[in-house]
């Protein structure tokens, strides 16, 4: 029987567990990156240390698509998300399975699954190693320009700057457009769409929003010029809760880290792809400034808990004490810098609004603004500074048990450019090695 040909075009996490897994099934197997190396996302991974899968009983319900919610419904019986479905066959159990036999041991941090050498290089010398041994031939510094499927034969032709490379099946693997310094420009979109296929819009996720401060309220003293600049560099545990015209669109609890621009760090990022994809279902008109950061103007707050252990009345409590001990001398400054870092303590206090007589008492009023700092939600900083992407090739178009597309036979996606993103903490990596195992199977296997 003749060998099956497979193309994989991109080398990043899915492509490369898409190109072992085809080759195993002893397909043909050519991969094509346009980058000089494989894997540079990989690489810098959770700080470089790679935070490739995640144990949480929850992962595929916290994994999903951004448009409406797509529930596909699957041949063998009730309707499942078609990522959960996945996850089931090639979740995290035989993701380390797969990588401890190639010689990667891991280790679990609580949930989140870490290599034991620390170092996202060596999931990438495995991956690469393995590609070797199993001779799939692999070509960088290649990128794919347009994508054809030949209507009498059904052959798929790639071409590139100096060639074009011919194969039964593609996977498509191209990343999304996040950090594009690592080769992932969105130019897969481009050739996913060659092929009839419909792009959910693609926006920049888990990475910082940028936030204004609502306008003064009336008899608000102001010394400094109110700016969230003036807390930058600060690191706050908080409780984060980000609504949209009131509604609460998700919670998140962490370290929080305010910046020059607004608020960043994980819980941040959490919840910015909550932030991006309420932006699919409320169409409003987005602006990219130069460094690439999506603006919009929408009435979305976030609402931040500084002392989120304890309750309002108990922070009240205690700061009462502290102003009986002092005689009411101690500036509000440094009765909020008890409970804050004293940058953020100096924008609160600049901030804060003292009514007259019959207003409430400086303890109550410290303690209220404490539990509660809100902020105008304006924008997500763009695709050069964002971990993941929201959108991509729809899933609808899609089979949901192969990965392979429904309008054009023989052609598979694996990885980010799929319109399925999960939070920080390992569930992208996971979904890339799913994907990839997925499409690599089924397009190797391919009647
Ligand atoms: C800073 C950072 C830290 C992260 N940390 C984590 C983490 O710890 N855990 C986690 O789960 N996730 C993490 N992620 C997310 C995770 O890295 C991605 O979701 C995952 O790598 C996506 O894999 P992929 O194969 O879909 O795409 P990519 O890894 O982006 O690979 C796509 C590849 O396709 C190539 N390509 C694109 N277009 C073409 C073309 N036209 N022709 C040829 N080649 C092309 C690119 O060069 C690239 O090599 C992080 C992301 C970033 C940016």
């Amino acid at each position: 029987m003749k060998q099956r040909t497979v193309l994989v075009i991109g080398a990043g996490a899915s492509g490369l567990v898409a190109a072992i897994t085809a080759a195993r099934q002893g397909a043909a197997v050519t991969l094509l990156d346009r980058m000089k190396k494989p894997g540079r996302k990989l690489l810098i991974t959770g700080n470089g240390k790679c935070n490739l899968s995640n144990l949480d009983p929850e992962l595929s319900a916290r994994c999903g698509s951004s448009g409406p919610i797509e529930i596909v419904s699957i041949p063998s019986g009730k309707p499942a998300s078609p990522a959960g479905e996945l996850f089931r066959s090639f979740g995290p159990k035989e993701t380390i399975s797969f990588f401890e036999e190639l010689g990667v041991a891991v280790r679990a941090q609580e949930l989140l699954v870490y290599p034991r050498s620390g170092q996202a290089q060596s999931v990438l010398n495995a991956l690469t190693a393995e590609l070797d041994r199993l001779h799939v031939k692999a070509r960088y510094n290649t990128e794919v320009t347009a994508l054809t499927r030949s209507a009498e034969s059904g052959q798929w032709t790639a071409k590139t700057e100096g060639w074009s490379y011919q194969a039964d099946c593609v996977i498509l693997c191209c990343g999304s457009k996040a950090a594009p310094q690592t080769g992932s420009d969105g130019s897969g979109y481009a050739l996913a769409a060659m092929a009839g296929h419909t792009i959910v819009p693609v926006l920049p996720a888990l990475t910082g929003l940028i936030c204004e401060l609502p306008p003064l309220t009336a008899g608000a003293e102001s010394e400094e010029t109110l700016s969230l600049s003036l807390a930058a560099g600060a690191r706050s545990k908080a409780k984060l809760s980000l609504s949209l015209d009131g509604h609460l669109l998700a919670e998140e609890s962490g370290e929080l880290q305010w910046t020059d621009y607004g608020v960043s760090g994980i819980a941040a990022f959490q919840l910015s792809r909550f932030a991006a994809k309420a932006l699919l279902q409320h169409p409003t008109v987005l602006t990219k400034d130069k460094k690439g950061a999506v603006h919009f103007q929408l009435p979305m707050t976030l609402s931040i808990d500084l002392v989120p252990d304890q309750a309002e009345t108990e922070v009240r409590a205690a700061l009462q004490r502290m102003i009986d001990h002092s005689g009411g001398t101690l500036p509000r400054k440094q009765l909020l810098g008890s409970y804050v870092h004293e940058r953020v303590a100096a924008l609160l206090a600049s901030s804060l609004s003292f009514e007259g007589a019959g207003g409430p008492d400086l303890a109550s009023l410290l303690a209220a603004n404490l539990k509660k700092v809100v902020l105008n939600v304006s924008g997500l900083r763009g695709f050069d500074q964002a971990q993941i992407c929201i959108g991509g090739v729809r899933l609808a178009e899609l089979d949901p048990l192969r990965l392979e597309s429904r309008l054009a036979p023989g052609l598979f996606f694996a990885g980010e450019m799929i319109d399925v993103d999960g939070p920080c903490g390992g569930y992208n990596l996971q979904w890339a090695w799913t994907s990839g195992h997925t499409a690599g199977l089924a397009a190797a296997s391919r009647i």
